[in-house]
């Protein structure tokens, strides 16, 4: 190569500087779209699951050392796929951006919010108290029950959950908080329960 560039004129010589400058944009244009791919689920632009996880296992080592508390919280729409089967699949998909962007609108700095899966978002919240995490989901909840979609209602439950012992693993809070939802749905929906 060096033999070539230095046997090139220097019209030459700019036209393959400019290619290589070329070449180092696309590549960092793409290796961008990759990144993206990897960590944000594309429907609602949230964190995708395993986003989720990496971030929230740097979340749970630092919450460790600083002996402070996190909370997990799932949230679930509720009657989802009636949502679906009543009013269709493209306005289903509608509920699930708007939810998204609800959850959005009112995380703090270090929260990380997430798609886990179909109807199911996952928030984390480093730094708080179990009143003031359930304030959240509280606020959350009526959020959607009071605004309409298309002139639709629609309500999500949420179950709570969150560190004690200063043992900040995701796994311990995402099942507690998964059995707070089971409770949440099973009293009769549209509601937030702290495990
Ligand atoms: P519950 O109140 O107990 O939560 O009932 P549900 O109907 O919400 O729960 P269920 O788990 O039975 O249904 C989830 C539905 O979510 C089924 C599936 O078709 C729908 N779903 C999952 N992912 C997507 C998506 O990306 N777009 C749309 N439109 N629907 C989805
Ligand atoms: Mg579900
Ligand atoms: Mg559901």
């Amino acid at each position: 190569h060096t033999t070539y560039w230095s046997l090139l004129d220097c019209s030459n010589r700019d036209k393959l500087y400019q290619e290589l400058i070329e070449t180092k944009e696309l590549l960092e244009k793409q290796s961008q779209e990759l990144l993206e791919m990897a960590t944000i689920d594309p429907l609602t632009g949230l964190l995708n699951r395993r986003e989720l996880n990496n971030r929230s296992g740097r979340l749970f080592s630092q919450a460790q050392r600083n002996k402070s508390s996190v909370a997990l919280m799932i949230i679930d729409i509720d009657y989802f796929k009636n949502i679906n089967d009543t009013y269709g699949h493209a306005f289903g998909d509608d509920v699930l951006q708007h939810l998204g962007k609800t959850l959005l609108k009112s995380h703090r700095e270090h929260d990380v919010v997430a798609r886990y899966g179909g109807e199911e978002f996952v928030l984390v919240l480093p730094d708080i108290d179990d009143a003031n995490a359930l304030n959240i989901a509280e606020k959350i909840r009526c959020d959607i029950e009071t605004t309409k979609i298309n002139g639709v209602n629609i309500t999500v439950s949420i179950g709570v959950s969150i560190n004690k012992d200063n043992k900040n693993e995701f796994d311990v809070l995402f099942k507690e908080a998964d059995s707070a939802l089971f409770k949440a749905k099973k009293n009769g929906r549209n509601r937030a329960i702290l495990y």
